[in-house]
């Protein structure tokens, strides 16, 4: 992992801003595996992705929702006021989506039972881990 300071936000922030560096000030993070049994989870790989503090602060509030594809890396936001369906989650992790196949492989979490529905800081992780 390279020096948060180095890294720039990874998320979608609209058309034509692609071209743009957002200093990043938080990860985020997503454990991604496999239930093996009702006990035992593996899980095989953290998806890391550098944040701006812009969009923490939106993974944190109530009224956007972050779709990501886990499989092209691409993102982006519904405004939930404007969405047809009600979103409670801040983050959906897609498994495909239309930027890079035709096929929808469905969303990560309902795979995966041990996924906290809290949205992952790496910021946060760090205070818990020195209280
Ligand atoms: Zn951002
Ligand atoms: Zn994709």
């Amino acid at each position: 992992m390279a020096s948060l300071s180095e890294e720039h936000c990874e998320l979608n922030h609209g058309p034509e801003t692609s071209h743009l560096f957002t200093p990043a000030i938080d990860y985020l993070i997503q454990p991604f595996g496999y239930t093996v049994s009702d006990v035992e989870e593996v899980s095989v790989r953290d998806m890391i992705v550098p944040i701006c503090a812009e969009c923490a602060k939106a993974l944190q509030g109530n009224e956007w929702t972050l779709f990501y594809c886990f499989e092209c890396n691409s993102s982006h936001w519904i405004y939930r006021k404007h969405a047809r369906l009600r979103y409670r989650y801040n983050v959906l992790w897609l498994r495909g989506c239309p930027e890079c196949t035709k096929e929808f492989g469905g969303l990560y979490f309902s795979d995966f039972k041990g996924l906290p529905e809290e949205t992952y800081f790496l910021s946060q992780q760090a205070v818990k881990k020195i209280v």
